[in-house]
């Protein structure tokens, strides 16, 4: 039979086949060989959700005061401000999968802040590796970026800031979705897919939360989570 190679992790390929077994990516086949393609990932079984609404996060106090953080449980959800030039993230560690579905739904109360879900987020040693997609409601703008680092974070741009419509502006909810499964990773945005790509730097990890301020304004920025939601994923 004829072999050629995985266009994502090079491993050999048996032709005609709908999937690398390595690496899992779905290819299409066509006279120049496989390219890779990205069936639409769907939520599957719910394996966690918290209404931050009702419950404070997993490992957070329902208030934390803090010079440059401070978190509050209110009708509305976790409102969180962080000063200047600042990211936090809030992981479940309670959850390590493989593929996993991750949605929340926040509000950006100020410009400058941006922010969204993580997943596979695994502690190497004093340090972290995480995939986190996010919207910046300021400029209506998401990207998907890999990160790694504890004190100091790495962070490489996936899909860079890209404009999209549907990113609601600072005041107004985005419910974010990332959906990992095998190198396959999907985002959406308030129901929009608006990426999907192949990435298998980051194979396994816990689902969370982040949030981000830019150095300006220098009264840092503030956002409300109003809950997260883990799921398998199904295709
Ligand atoms: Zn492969």
């Amino acid at each position: 039979m004829n072999e050629m190679n995985c266009p994502a992790c090079s491993a050999s390929l048996t032709t005609g086949s709908a999937s690398c077994r390595f690496c899992r990516v779905a290819v299409r086949w066509d006279a120049s060989g496989p390219t890779i393609v990205h069936p639409e990932l769907r939520a599957g079984v719910a394996i966690c959700s918290i209404d931050l609404r009702r419950e404070a996060f997993p490992g957070e106090q329902e208030r934390v005061t803090l010079e440059t953080f401070t978190a509050e449980r209110t009708p509305h959800g976790a409102k969180v401000w962080l000063s200047a030039d600042r990211a936090r993230t809030f992981p479940v560690w309670g959850v390590r999968m493989r593929d996993q579905s991750v949605r929340t739904r926040w509000t950006a109360h100020d410009p400058g802040v941006y922010g969204g879900v993580v997943a596979r987020r695994e502690p190497i040693g004093k340090a972290y590796t995480t995939y986190a997609f996010q919207v910046r409601p300021e400029d209506r703008v998401f990207r998907l970026v890999r990160t790694r680092g504890g004190s100091v974070v790495e962070c490489t741009a996936i899909v860079d800031w890209t404009p999209s419509s549907a990113v609601a502006p600072t005041g107004h909810p985005n419910e974010l979705v990332l959906a990992a499964r095998g190198g396959s990773l999907q985002g959406w945005v308030n129901g929009v897919g608006v990426t999907a790509i192949h990435d298998h730097s980051f194979g396994i990890g816990a689902p969370g939360l982040i949030f981000e301020t830019s150095r300006l304004p220098a009264t840092g920025g503030s956002g409300t989570f109003e809950g997260i939601e883990v799921c398998m994923v199904d295709q």
